[in-house]
């Protein structure tokens, strides 16, 4: 999507006449490429409309920065459809709240329920979890192992089928226990089925959860609107969970998500672990979706883990598009401390999450060094062939992505925006 809709604006910029025929050139462009990002059609084609009655032709040709009114405009829309105009019910520190939590089977409740309760117990407040999923053989024993991992109380059945039951008897002891955060986690079945969705009012109806967060893989496409629906309409879902953002979705159903339930999304989930856990930004998120980049977010990464003396040296050989293996013997250390290097590199405009996999590589860069040189580096360092080999791929790979960044300007911190 990013290279796209990236594309698709510097077409833009280069046109001379900017008349109206460009600017639904512009937005069909636009709109495939948010549709290959499942994002829904009919959320597409509003955009579209509203876009054309926000940007003034007149504006354009009157020779103001034209890229940047259309840009804005596709940026604010996006952003509009990602806020419900109203945030989500906040637990309170120190109150006790109950949070039921949603979705169907995979999606990645029980995973999503300890990290949220995670965060919030390393915030200093009092989570517990609670299972009532009765469903699934092994639900108990994972979100058990996932508690225990993390020191949350937890509490469930082997024996009970009832979920409803348990649900309440986990709340009511977890009251008594004046946790803070009860946390509710359901089954999810593996289709939408009606016994599902009324299980889901029942479990509702019985605990009188504060909050009812929708959990949702980014994967589902553009099945995401129909699930988030169905899920609302039979329970009060007030917010919205996006899961598995470190795959390959480019997180366009998160918007479906919200259109359907009304509802903010509030975290994002890039991966297994607990930790692999973030509040959702718009802003950031639909510089993202857009291609345009996250400087701010690339910028705090870079100052968390590189030197202060250092930032601006290694900023100007990444704007310079120059990566030698002395570069990436010097920041590979570095760069690896700031996470997946991938999400890293997805704040970046142009990138968007579409980098290469491990393994994927132009085998015929003439740069690389021929066998016997190989050979000869791998006997002078007393290493093994493979672990040289190893190293020129992760370098191509890298290289790669560096000669991507070639020309790109870097903003200095204070002149960043989303833009
Ligand atoms: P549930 O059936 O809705 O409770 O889903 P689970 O929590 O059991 O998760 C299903 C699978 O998705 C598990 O293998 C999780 O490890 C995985 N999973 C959950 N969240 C994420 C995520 O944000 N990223 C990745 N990569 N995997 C996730
Ligand atoms: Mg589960």
């Amino acid at each position: 999507l990013g290279g796209s809709i990236s594309r698709a604006l510097q077409q833009m910029s280069n046109a001379t006449v900017i008349d109206e025929k460009v600017l639904n050139d512009c937005l069909n462009d636009i709109t495939r490429a948010l549709l290959q990002s499942d994002v829904q059609f009919k959320l597409v084609r509003d955009m579209q409309t509203n876009i054309k009655h926000i940007v003034n032709l007149d504006d354009l040709a009157a020779g103001h920065n034209k890229r940047r009114i259309i840009q804005q405009a596709v940026f604010n829309e996006l952003c509009k459809i990602l806020d419900p105009g109203k945030p989500s019910f906040t637990p309170k520190k120190g109150k006790t709240s109950v949070v039921m939590f949603v979705g169907l089977q995979g999606s990645g409740k029980t995973t999503t329920c300890t990290k949220y309760a995670y965060y919030h117990q390393k915030k200093g407040w009092k989570p517990a979890l609670v299972c009532a999923d009765t469903f699934r053989a092994g639900a108990f024993d994972q979100l058990k192992q996932n508690a225990t991992k993390a020191k949350i109380p937890f509490y469930g059945s082997y024996m009970e089928s009832d979920p409803v039951k348990i649900a309440v008897e986990g709340v009511e002891r977890f009251k008594e226990e004046n946790c803070d955060l009860i946390i509710v986690d359901t089954s999810g079945r593996h289709k939408q089925e009606t016994a599902l969705f009324e299980e889901m009012r029942q479990v509702s109806e019985a605990t009188k959860p504060d909050l009812v967060i929708f959990v949702m893989d980014s994967s589902i496409g553009q099945a995401a609107f129909d699930q988030a629906q169905a899920f609302k309409q039979s329970v009060a879902v007030g917010a919205v969970i996006v899961t598995k953002m470190d795959g390959h979705a480019k997180g366009g159903g998160a918007l479906s998500a919200v259109a359907a339930t009304k509802s903010p999304v509030i975290f994002i989930g890039t991966g297994e672990h607990m930790d692999e856990f973030e509040v959702f930004d718009v802003k950031p998120f639909v510089s993202r979706l857009l291609g345009m980049g996250d400087w701010s977010g690339f910028m705090d990464k870079i100052q968390e883990v590189v030197p202060m003396d250092q930032q601006p040296e290694l900023l100007q050989k990444l704007s310079e598009g120059n990566f030698t293996l002395r570069i990436m013997y010097e920041q590979f250390q570095k760069i690896l401390k700031m996470g997946p290097i991938s999400q890293v590199f997805s704040m970046l405009p142009g990138f968007g999450a579409e980098l290469m996999p491990k393994g994927q590589l132009d085998s015929s860069n003439p740069k690389l060094m021929n066998e016997s040189r190989i050979m000869r580096i791998a006997r002078g360092a007393g290493r093994q062939i493979r672990e040289v080999m190893e190293m020129m791929e992760e370098y191509k790979r890298l290289a790669k992505i560096w000669s991507k960044m070639k020309g790109l300007k870097i903003p200095k911190k204070g002149e960043m925006s989303a833009l």
